[in-house]
């Protein structure tokens, strides 16, 4: 059989990688961008011994009993740093986030005390758990993000946490879509008797998006060598790297095919897989070039087996903090899902949660031309070659993020 696994295809591609570069951004822009270094903590976090109620900073020893009286001896608020010290018999009020005053290894919360005076009456438990320690969550020069993560809000909340006014990102490269075929023309136009909307590059360019690229759509190009020619050279000056989407089959009028044997460099064409057959990966004038096929549910799925990994694998992102598009379960099949002779079939599932086990179903036609089967569904099985998997069978999937 023609063509190369999921694997070669992923590093044979990893050997003509896309260029990583960084830059800095301010922790405003830093939301999806992705970290170019591990960083370190500047600070230990918490900085100091500090309450986490609103209360009474005491001695644990004297608040076995309910009931018991101590004095008042003054306030710790957060940001006004005295230095009160609790002596045996003494209680100092204290803001949630103010630093615990010397002596005192405890908090009796305000909900829980009776003030009289120049005493409190403390009527509940102390506790020492409610003393947040000294870098108990991070602390100073602790690797505290990973290069490669894909910064989230929590993520650049810690930063500014442990010291960060801007963060060194991986810059986003810019990939190049061309659409080809002579049927095509842009959504919202009137259509002609033969015509389809363009979806491809809709659909891809927001996957380009998703995984910390970005996008350069250059619309469509109809089924002439000249048209063609002209947007990849367009797309290998001003890119750093392209996908094409249709004309990759073996048909007269595979026009991308047809022009990467002749002009350009391929270094594999075709994919063991089903749907996504045909892909074709090479270079167009030293610019790595990724021929997708035309069908919408094959340029999805060959962008998630083969060009997510590559842009991954080409930025070191990292595998559990970085972007992702789906994830990796095993199912038990309801259905009998059909497999495919030498090749790892991808149908479309839906992936549902019963109990704690995860399910799959298939809802409807398969077609690699239905669009609206990657839409009713949440996943894709893994099946390997040759291999059908029958109704309660647990199986390899990819639910969709
Ligand atoms: P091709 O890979 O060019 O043989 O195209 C395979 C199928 O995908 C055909 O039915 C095309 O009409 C359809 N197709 C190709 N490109 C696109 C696109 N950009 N958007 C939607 N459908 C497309
Ligand atoms: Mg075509």
């Amino acid at each position: 059989m023609e063509g190369v696994t999921i694997e070669d295809a992923i590093s044979i591609s990893c050997e003509t990688p896309l260029i990583r570069k960084s830059e800095i951004v301010s922790l405003d822009d830093a939301i999806d961008r992705i970290l170019a270094i591990d960083i370190y903590s500047k600070v230990n976090d918490p900085r100091f011994d500090n309450s986490s109620m609103d209360g009474w900073a005491v001695r644990l020893e004297d608040c076995q009993n309910v009931g018991s009286k101590l004095i008042i001896i003054g306030t710790n608020q957060t940001g006004n740093y005295k230095s009160n010290t609790v002596k045996s018999g003494e209680a100092c009020r204290i803001m949630t986030g103010a630093p615990m005053p010397y002596g005192a290894d405890a908090i009796v919360i305000v909900e829980d005390s009776v003030i009289d005076g120049n005493f409190v009456i403390i009527n509940g438990p102390a506790r020492r758990e409610y003393v947040r320690k000294c870098g108990e969550n991070i602390s100073i020069g602790q690797k505290s993000l990973l290069a490669g993560t894909l910064l989230t809000s929590s993520k650049i909340s810690l930063s500014a946490t442990i010291g960060y006014s801007e963060l060194e990102v991986i810059c986003k490269p810019k990939i190049a879509i061309i659409s080809n075929g002579d049927e095509l023309i842009e959504p919202g136009q009137k259509l002609l008797d033969g015509q389809i909307y363009e979806s491809n590059s809709f659909g891809l360019a927001a996957l380009v998006k998703k995984i910390g690229c970005e996008p350069v759509r250059l619309g469509i190009v109809h089924d002439n060598m000249e048209g063609l020619r002209k947007s990849l050279n367009f797309a290998s000056k001003n890119c750093d790297a392209i996908l094409t989407s249709g004309g990759v089959s073996m048909g007269e009028w595979d026009l991308v095919r047809k022009i990467m044997q002749e002009e350009g460099e391929i270094k594999f064409w075709k994919i063991k897989m089903r749907p996504g057959g045909p892909p074709l990966f090479g270079k167009w004038k030293k610019i790595p070039l990724f021929g997708l096929p035309g069908n919408p549910v094959s340029s999805h799925v060959v962008f998630t087996m083969v060009v997510f990994p590559w842009v991954s694998n080409s930025l070191g992102y990292d595998e559990n903090q970085g972007p992702r598009l789906a994830d990796r379960v095993s199912v038990i099949s309801k259905s009998h899902i059909k497999g495919a002779p030498g090749k790892v079939c991808l149908r479309r599932i839906q992936i549902n949660n019963e109990k704690g086990v995860l399910h799959a179903d298939i809802k409807t036609h398969q077609g690699s031309g239905n669009i609206n089967s990657m839409v009713v569904h949440n996943g894709l099985s893994l099946l390997p070659p040759d291999k059908d998997a029958k109704p309660g069978e647990e199986i390899e999937a990819l639910w969709l993020r």
